[in-house]
């Protein structure tokens, strides 16, 4: 007998394994090659040569006792030092090891941080289209999950509605740029914007508001696109970053938390944060690969591979009459259902293999998210196969 709290969880799951399901079946009858699942943030470029490197080097020099065994729960502090000085060297900020905690990816990062500001009923403001597992997260700490309609002209947050939506109770706020599902990369003026009005609102109501940046994509952006690095707009910000895309290691569960000197309790936000780390059941983030991390702190990530494939794509269905805005960062595009119903769409794109996920999944309905970390051929094979889905909705 399960609890209630996981009762729509489990039936959520079984709408996403036979998402999954249906993928293989697709691939057991008309071979691997011609299916186009665009459905999975499954990192297509392998992770950097360094790291191969790096976990060779470390299982033969390291004394396996240190290399595998516990250490403090916010991670080892020469890592989050070698981390910290590669973020003032990129983003001329001052963290030192204790503004970081490794984390086991960044899931972990966002729990233990709401953990760490959340009591019950407290509300985290979310922009949709967003990243569904946030309700997740809110409710394992008895948050509510207020969310922002989408301005789908954009893409951009819709900040009139996110002032009027700030109340007493608001705790935290959680953006995400380069964004999935949209790829839309918030804009300098769009930061400076929000965080303004974080500002007036703090004033307002007396209150602590963290905005919570969530940046697994940060590297992937397209263009010389600027991400902005948000504790230097607004000093309440925790930065929750992973290693899962840009270095290809989403199995490996790697990534980190920064909490500025700057925020609001600092250093008790980091305490608090470390014990979550602990009792969330995580502990610490792997050892092997947080030393793996310090050795390849400054390895980039293949963009142009992705890059390439975000051309094709977007142009291709551009020409085929699709409506979709250039993404500018991470690995998505959102494209709009010809019909309103995106599930409708969804299941006609079956029909010629292509797998794509409806943007109610995104709290964002009529329209559907491809993930173009694929091949470059599954690009290339996919758009005969998109003309066929064109046609038929009478694009
Ligand atoms: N946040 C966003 C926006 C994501 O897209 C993902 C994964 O796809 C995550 C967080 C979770 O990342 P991780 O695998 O590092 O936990």
């Amino acid at each position: 007998m399960i609890s209630e709290k996981m009762k729509p969880y489990v039936q959520n799951n079984s709408a996403i394994r036979m998402m999954f399901e249906e993928g293989n079946r697709l691939r057991k009858l008309y071979g691997p090659e011609n299916v186009f699942d665009f459905s999975l943030g499954n990192p297509s470029v392998p992770a950097p040569d360094c790291v191969r490197q790096a976990i060779i080097d470390l299982v033969n020099e390291e004394d396996p006792l240190v290399l595998h065994g516990y250490m403090s729960n916010a991670g080892y502090e020469d890592v989050r030092a070698t981390i910290a000085d590669s973020l003032n060297r990129r983003f001329g900020t001052s963290f030192s090891a204790r503004n970081l905690i490794m984390t086991v990816g960044a899931a972990s990062g966002l729990n233990i941080v709401l953990k760490a500001v959340l009591n019950p009923g407290e509300e985290v403001i979310v922009f949709a289209p967003y990243f569904l597992e946030y309700g997740a997260y809110v409710r394992n700490y008895d948050g509510k999950l207020v969310e922002i309609t989408p301005d789908t002209t954009t893409f951009q947050p819709n900040l009139t509605e996110f002032e009027e939506k700030i109340t007493p109770n608001t705790r935290a706020v959680i953006v995400n740029t380069p964004h999935n599902p949209t790829g839309v990369v918030y804009s300098e003026e769009t930061i400076l914007a929000l965080t303004a009005i974080l500002e007036k609102k703090q004033k307002e109501y007396g209150s602590v508001i963290y905005l919570i940046s969530d940046e697994p994509y940060r590297e992937l952006a397209y263009d010389g696109v600027e991400v902005p690095y948000l504790t230097k707009y607004y000093a309440n910000t925790i930065v929750g970053y992973s290693y899962s895309k840009s270095l290809s290691l989403p199995g490996e569960r790697i990534g980190y938390v920064v909490i500025p000197d700057e925020a609001d309790g600092s250093e008790e936000l980091t305490a608090a944060a470390t014990i979550a780390n602990r009792t969330s059941g995580s502990v610490n983030a792997p050892s092997l690969m947080q030393k793996v991390i310090a050795r390849c702190v400054d390895a980039g990530c293949d963009v142009a591979a992705y890059d390439k494939n975000r051309l094709a794509l977007y142009n291709g269905l551009k020409e085929l009459g699709f409506e979709c805005i250039k993404p500018q960062g991470a690995f998505y595009l959102f494209v709009k259902s010809p019909v309103p119903d995106e599930k409708e769409f969804c299941n006609a794109g079956k029909k010629y293999n292509i797998l794509m996920v409806p943007g109610s999944s995104f709290a964002c309905p009529g329209y559907v998210r491809l993930a173009y970390c694929v091949s470059y051929q599954t690009i290339m094979g996919s758009l005969p196969q998109f003309a066929k889905l064109a046609e038929e909705f009478g694009l």
